[in-house]
């Protein structure tokens, strides 16, 4: 068994591209238009069910007609007027339906030319996603503004138009999964800026080498942006910058998260992460903060589908579980800790452990207790919810007290 999912993305066409793709439009209006007018033309002719004729027929006829009448469609894919005299096709699907039943449906219309919005649709072999570019029949690799990253067949590529800009949505089939959920042990998961994400087995996802001369660029950015004066055309083109290239720290991230998020999702039968702190992530103008954060929300949302594909569970931890401040050892929970501090010195019991491992060993022992399955109502915000395990509840308390996050 298969099933399909929707991918969409941003086309970033060069002008080239950008007159190849109003053509397609083009013809692809012009075939529904065609269709359209013949429709009519057979119904007002004929009588009874030969009255209907179908995208296949329709496609034989137009076909014929390409040779003699309209060579300029050979310019574009084959599959694009065949893909409009099927939407077609199916434009008038409830008119059939409904037309034994008596009750009047509104009939395809023809296409207008002057529209803000048009599409048309590929098929075939030859659609790619090939991260920083989509492959579409006859006009080749057409940037995207985030990476197209698709695991599964594509089966189906409409190209959309929203005024200015072009997206791509693609129908991808995915094989059957394995309906055996994952039985490989719970893992704690805390994502950083010094390596992208360690796990409470002691794995460490490193970063992507371009990340770090990103984070350097950010750096340097950003104290720019404070030189300039409030206020002043420099200071907004320095934002701007700055914003660019967050943006691209974020799609960097994004594709490294997605090879770390599989092989959780298909390897561990729980998974645990901290809540996102939204309100936290407003107000923390720090950059490591703000950076991992920007991670953790599409860390959160890559683990939430794939743990519903894998059948793997996804838990959150509580919204103030001090993962960062507390031993993983005693359970002690250490005030003041800073960004910089790389390691993690326990005052009650002499722990001495990397500060990332220990963030992810006190997730993983959320994992017994605060499970939120993934196919739960996940997309709402978890509730600061007290632990149930004695000892840890009192951390817990504590944390929310102090006011203090993860
Ligand atoms: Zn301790």
């Amino acid at each position: 068994m298969t099933f399909s999912r929707g991918y969409r993305f941003e086309l970033k066409p060069n002008n080239i591209q950008r007159a190849h793709l109003v053509k397609c439009a083009g013809v692809a209006s012009f075939a529904w238009n065609w269709a359209l007018d013949e429709r009519q033309r057979l119904y007002l002719e004929r009588e009874g069910d030969e009255r209907f004729t179908n995208a296949i027929e329709q496609h034989r006829r137009l076909n014929i007609l390409k040779k003699t009448d309209f060579p300029w469609m050979y310019e574009v894919s084959k599959c694009i007027p065949q893909e409009a005299l099927r939407n077609l096709d199916n434009a008038y699907l409830p008119y059939r339906k409904t037309r034994k039943a008596g009750r009047k449906v509104r009939l395809p219309k023809f296409k207008k030319k002057g529209k803000t919005r048009d599409a048309f649709a590929f098929t075939g072999g030859a659609i790619r996603a090939e991260d920083t570019h989509v492959v579409l029949p006859r006009i080749g690799r057409v940037r995207v503004k985030e990476p197209a990253l698709i695991d599964g067949r594509i089966l189906r590529a409409t190209v959309t138009r929203d005024a200015d800009r072009r997206f791509v949505s693609f129908t991808v089939e995915h094989e059957a999964l394995d309906s055996t959920p994952p039985t490989g042990p719970s893992v704690g998961v805390d994502l950083g800026v010094s390596h992208m994400a360690t796990l409470s087995d002691g794995r460490v996802y490193e970063n992507p080498r371009p990340l770090q001369s990103r984070l350097w660029k950010i750096r340097r950015l950003s104290k720019e942006l404070h030189r300039r004066q409030e206020g002043s055309s420099n200071r907004k083109k320095a934002a701007d910058r700055l914003a660019k290239a967050y943006w691209r720290i974020g799609n960097i991230r994004k594709d490294a998260l997605h090879k770390a998020t599989t092989q959780l999702a298909k390897n561990h039968g729980e998974i645990v992460i901290e809540a996102l702190d939204v309100q936290g992530m407003a107000q923390n103008g720090r950059l490591a903060r703000a950076i991992s954060d920007v991670g953790l929300g599409e860390f959160r949302r890559q683990l939430e589908y794939k743990c519903r594909w894998y059948g793997s569970h996804l838990a959150v931890a509580p919204r103030f579980y001090p993962s960062t401040k507390r031993c993983s050892s005693c359970g002690h929970i250490r005030e003041g800790m800073t960004l910089s501090e790389r390691t993690y010195e326990c005052e009650s019991c002499g722990l001495v452990l990397d500060r990332d491992l220990n963030a992810a060993l006190n997730l993983v022992a959320v994992s017994s207790t605060e499970t939120l399955n993934a196919c739960g109502d996940l997309a709402s915000t978890v509730p600061a919810r007290a632990l149930r395990v004695g000892s840890m509840k009192q951390e817990v308390n504590a944390g929310i007290l102090h006011g203090i996050g993860g």
